[in-house]
């Protein structure tokens, strides 16, 4: 493995668990070096233990996505200290499956704060280095539920619609700069956030919708965007919406016992 290749640093929010922790562990077994971000200082602790054999290519930082100033110092420092900043995989994020009568404003503006806002934050930092080293790329992580309107998903819906065009926004302005922006918007992914949001009958329906019949792997998630991020692998590719679910977004009807 070439030192250039050693040296290319991914930043990943929400990176100590689920789909963020699966794409940290996958970009550094391809070469990256990883800056792991979450607000969860024992998530992240644990990542560490599981990344060991990794240790000289990892860095953790336990910060808060909607925090500017702390994520500006962050972004500083992994430029300045850790390597260069070729890529970010924004995957910090909250759901909720309240619906649309019962949804708080306060719950709705949490939520979109960190997924929407939070999502900005750390996109805005991470490209100001970006353009300065050349170029790199942005993935970002919204969901099936920002593409189709999913009961119970009002807080949680917009905030991954507005993550999915302002990734076209980023795609539009950062070009000039080779700085491509594209977004992975998964199904259902067994990973810790859906062990709190899914009950038995809600497991139930996505099963009936999901073509494939089952839940994704954080690993399937983070396959896709590790190809995303990647300059060398999909260097024409900027401004796409990637759903990673099984084939539900493709599927109309689906009566299976007529098959
Ligand atoms: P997860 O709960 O396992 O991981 C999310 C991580 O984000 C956690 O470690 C959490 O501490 C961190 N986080 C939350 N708020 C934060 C904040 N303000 N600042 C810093 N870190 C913060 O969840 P996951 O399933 O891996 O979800 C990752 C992303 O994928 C989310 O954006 C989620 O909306 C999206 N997604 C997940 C699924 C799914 O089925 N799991 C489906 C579609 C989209």
């Amino acid at each position: 493995m070439s030192q250039t290749v050693c040296q290319r640093v991914a930043i990943i929010t929400g990176g100590g668990s689920g789909i963020g922790l699966a794409t940290g562990e996958l970009l550094l077994e391809q070469g990256w070096k990883v800056a792991l971000l979450d607000r969860d200082d024992a998530a992240l602790a644990e990542a560490r233990r599981g990344l060991e054999r990794h240790a000289a290519h990892v860095r953790t930082d336990a910060v808060d996505v909607t925090d500017a100033a702390e994520i500006e110092r962050v972004v500083a420092a992994i430029h300045d200290s850790f390597g260069i900043i070729k890529g970010v995989v924004a995957s910090a994020g909250v759901g909720a499956d309240v619906p649309f009568l019962e949804t708080s404003v306060e719950s709705f503006r949490r939520i979109n704060d960190i997924n929407v806002t939070g999502t900005f934050i750390v996109a805005k930092a991470a490209a100001a280095r970006m353009r300065a080293n050349g170029g790199g790329g942005i993935v970002t992580i919204a969901s099936v539920s920002g593409l189709t309107g999913n009961i119970g998903r009002t807080a949680y819906g917009a905030s991954k619609g507005a993550v999915i065009n302002m990734t076209r926004v980023m795609a539009v302005e950062l070009a000039r700069y080779n700085i491509r922006a594209n977004c992975v918007a998964p199904g259902p992914v067994e990973t810790p956030l859906v062990k709190t949001m899914h009950t038995q009958a809600v497991r139930k329906q996505w099963h009936e919708r999901v073509p494939m019949e089952r839940y994704g792997t954080p690993l399937e998630i983070a396959e896709a965007a590790a190809f995303l991020i990647d300059g060398d692998r999909s260097s024409y590719l900027t401004g796409q919406i990637i759903a990673v679910d099984g084939g539900f977004m493709a599927c109309g009807i689906n009566d299976r016992s007529r098959q």
